[in-house]
């Protein structure tokens, strides 16, 4: 018995220095910190410039219609006259109508240019909120700090801000060592079929790019429970898309004899048995990597427990499935987004459709969603077909490549009191498209955010400061000058 009771004791000794060991080593960040670098620029001017470009209003649509390229057309004419020198030092080509490709030639033809891209398409403002803008959506004001307007945050700031940064870099006569290739889709919100036509193009001339980085994640603050510091979370994967189409039909008939099974009740039951069923939660590889580049900027209680996820990650998955966000991280989400039948009270109607939306976390696949859905609804009166523009998730990047690091380096020199995480973006990206032009993929807009900023997202009252709109085009300087030379 008393040996027993030596040997627990012995087991829970070395139970709790492995768990308190493996706490200490995520106590800080292995990188050194980069020392702070400020680049002196007009803040004023900057937004200014990118005010005018807020102003046209670049929607694109599925399929197109008639006369879309001409508001595309009339930023290229903008661009053209505000960044003379970019125009003229890069080569300029115009893809699928609206996108735009330009080369900036590197001295050193042997190294593998950087892909930077970003796009020009904004989302439409929904019917009916127009009223609620401080300032009208397309009217590019700038006010009591703040640029304001739709695309100020999705993704003007990173078009005219990569912009800025080559001709801000022009003025000094810098010229890169590596190629420097700007893609600036024009369909984005849409499928992105000009960032495809683009990646199609590079690939099809044999470039393969050091690295790639679009639009993603942001420095956040506040937004991530438990962290609290600012957190620049740079996005080294995201989930694939898929929409599937349900649809139930029968004959319709009078509502005063309703057969047992009416095709809105089949239809409904369908989604209610999807909805029961989610896929479980579960912490993956670049979760789990998240949570460790995090980790010293948690308390011991979570650092603890992230240290030790072999023990504890049914805690953290619990505490992570709390908010949206994050339990959206943790498996294949599933949201029914439509739902049509019926066209009058005392009508049964013929047929009941609806849409699922599902986000596909890395690891899963269409096929294997579609065979779920089909499994789970259990149905053969309820027909299911996947819609257009679906994609698998995209493959994870390493964060641990020397490009990660680089850009990790760059973010400490312009935000130097946030800590750099690599995570998955649960939105999607044109970066989905240049998948096989490179392994080192990051999505990432050098702009901060907070819990507040996050309705605004195609939402109402989209803006970015001024201050801040200097610190993206400071970003891109930076960035340029560290990894192209
Ligand atoms: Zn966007």
């Amino acid at each position: 018995m008393k040996k027993l009771a030596v040997a627990l004791t012995l087991a829970l000794c070395v139970l709790v220095a492995v768990l308190v060991g493996r706490t200490w080593s995520l106590a800080g960040s292995t990188t050194l910190p980069a020392a702070a670098v400020k680049i002196d620029l007009d803040a004023s001017t900057l937004a200014y410039r990118l005010a005018k470009a807020l102003r046209i209003q670049t929607i694109a649509h599925v399929p197109p219609e008639p006369n879309e390229l001409v508001p595309f057309q009339a930023l290229h004419e903008l661009m053209r006259s505000l960044f003379p020198r970019a125009f003229s030092a890069l080569k300029t080509e115009v893809i699928a109508g609206g996108s735009l490709l330009m080369t900036w030639q590197g001295s050193d033809p042997s190294l593998a240019p950087i892909l930077l891209l970003s796009h020009q398409d904004v989302v439409p403002v929904s019917p009916g909120t127009e009223g609620d803008w401080l300032h009208p959506a397309f009217s590019g004001v700038i006010d009591q700090g703040f640029i304001w307007g739709r695309g100020t945050l999705d993704d003007k700031s990173g078009v005219f801000g990569l912009l800025e940064a080559v001709e801000h870099l022009l003025l000094k006569e810098v010229t890169p060592r590596r190629s420097v290739i700007l893609a600036f889709g024009h369909n984005e919100e849409v499928g992105g079929s000009g960032a495809k036509a683009m990646a199609t193009l590079l690939t099809d001339r044999g470039i393969r790019a050091e690295y790639i980085l679009d639009e993603g994640g942001m420095v956040s603050e506040g937004v991530i429970s438990g962290i609290g510091q600012p957190a620049a979370l740079v996005g080294v994967t995201e989930k694939g898309y898929l929409s599937i189409e349900l649809t139930v039909q029968s004959p319709g008939g009078h509502s005063s004899m309703p057969s047992r099974d009416t095709n809105i009740g089949r239809l409904s039951r369908a989604i209610t048995r999807l909805e029961a069923n989610q896929e479980p939660l579960r912490i993956g590889t670049t979760l789990a990597e998240s949570l460790q580049a995090l980790a010293p900027a948690m308390g011991f209680g979570r650092r603890l427990a992230v240290a030790n996820l072999w023990l504890f990650s049914p805690v953290i998955t619990k505490l992570l499935a709390a908010a949206d966000s994050t339990r959206a991280g943790m498996h294949t989400t599933l949201a029914p987004t439509i739902f049509h039948a019926g066209i009058k009270d005392n009508v049964l109607p013929g047929t009941a459709t609806a849409v699922i939306n599902l986000r596909l976390i890395p690891g899963d696949s269409i096929a294997d969603a579609m065979r779920r859905v089909e499994m789970v609804i259990g149905d053969p009166e309820v027909k299911i077909r996947p819609l257009g523009h679906n994609r698998e998730p995209a493959p994870e990047s390493d964060p641990k490549s020397g490009s990660f690091a680089a850009l990790a380096n760059t973010i400490k020199q312009v935000f130097p009191d946030a800590i750099v995480a690599p995570y998955s973006t649960v939105g999607a990206t044109d970066a989905a498209h240049y998948t096989a032009m490179s392994p080192n993929i990051y999505r990432f807009l050098p702009v901060r955010w907070g819990v507040d900023d996050q309705k605004r997202f195609h939402g109402t009252n989209e803006r970015i400061s001024v201050e801040g709109y200097a610190d993206a085009v400071r970003f891109y300087i930076q960035l340029i000058s560290n990894t192209a030379g």
